[in-house]
């Protein structure tokens, strides 16, 4: 089976930029920490430019490490779920104080850098180093579920077996591309698996209960009164988050907030529009309201802002910043 999947992986997999053969002559292991981080809960095609981007303004490690927070976010911006870039921040600093700027080649140390988990550690050892570290996604654990018809097994064991047959790099990618181009959630494309003839589900035609589906947990709704706020300058008020989700990116407040932060705050009274966004727990249903607001002192976190470029504004904030500064 192996043969086929690597054979496969070596004939259709994608060109992507931080793949052996077609990143720069560089510190690999730095790109694929890079890449893999960015990957966790994020298509392959869509975190291609912010790659692209982050390695022109961060080549290695060492400039990552001396950048400062706030620019690391103003690059991820879009791409959501910060906590992997503060993350991959510290992991950089981490690197350097600790091994000298090279990433390490040793599964215990890649784990020990902050936010590197089984996966990411995996990923890296395996594709960078060449080390027999299997990377068990969700991706890699759905093509194990239908090649085996079983929704428990130690994926791990099995994709260590195989690193026994072939490059732990190919072996890596190859299931990793497997699992995200053909055998995708629904429906996986069997008629073009290079390892169909292997595989149970298939044979029994019985692929669509495999893997299971767990109900998932409905997500909290939170309506929110967004303020745009203008002042006779052309500026807009902008508050930086010290909540835990989005920590440090800018947003354009709420209502509630500026009220607790000591604003008095007169609002329109028609909406400017309204705009959800969905995060993994919570969806947030905002209407937005052009508003003026008073304060004895400027609390901190907030700003006040000619445009918007540079700054970290998460994709929640982007239909408001559409409204206000097209074409920025
Ligand atoms: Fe997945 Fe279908 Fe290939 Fe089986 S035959 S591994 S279900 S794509």
């Amino acid at each position: 089976m192996i043969e086929a999947l690597t054979d496969w992986f070596l004939r259709e997999g994608r060109a992507l930029p931080f793949r052996a053969g077609h990143s720069a002559d560089g510190d690999r292991p730095y790109y694929v920490l890079v890449s893999e981080t960015m990957a966790q809960q994020t298509r392959m095609e869509a975190l291609v430019p912010y790659y692209g981007r982050f390695i022109a303004r961060f080549p290695d490690i060492r400039t990552l490490a001396d950048a400062g927070e706030a620019e690391v976010l103003a690059l991820w911006a879009g791409l959501g779920y910060y906590s992997r870039a503060r993350n991959l921040h510290k992991a950089a600093r981490a690197v350097c104080e600790r091994h000298g700027g090279a990433v390490p080649d040793s599964l215990e140390a890649l784990r020990a850098l902050p936010g590197v988990g089984a996966y990411t550690a995996g990923a890296v050892a395996s594709i960078a180093f060449g080390l027999p570290c299997p990377a068990v996604d969700g991706n890699v654990r759905r093509v194990y579920a239908r090649l085996f018809m079983s929704d428990g097994g130690d994926v791990s064991a099995w994709a260590r077996g195989l690193m026994d047959q072939a490059p732990p790099r190919l072996v890596t990618e190859s299931l990793m591309e497997l699992g995200a181009l053909i055998c995708t959630p629904s429906p996986p494309k069997c008629g073009r698996c290079p390892v169909s003839e292997h595989c149970r589900a298939f044979s029994e035609d019985r692929v669509a209960d495999f893997p299971a589906r767990r109900p998932k947990p409905p997500k909290r709704e939170e309506n929110r009164t967004v303020c745009i706020v203008r002042d006779g300058e052309d500026r807009v008020l902008l508050r930086r988050r010290t909540e835990r989700l989005l920590h440090n990116m800018w947003e354009f407040p709420v209502e509630e907030q500026l009220l607790a932060d000591g604003f008095a705050v007169r609002r329109d009274p028609a909406p400017l529009g309204t705009a959800s966004h969905v995060f993994t727990h919570i969806i947030w249903r905002m209407t937005a309201y052009g508003a003026r607001v008073t304060t004895d002192k400027q609390p901190e976190n907030y700003l006040w802002a000619k445009g918007l470029r540079g700054l970290a504004l998460p994709s929640a904030m982007r239909a408001w910043a559409r409204l206000l500064f097209a074409g920025e």
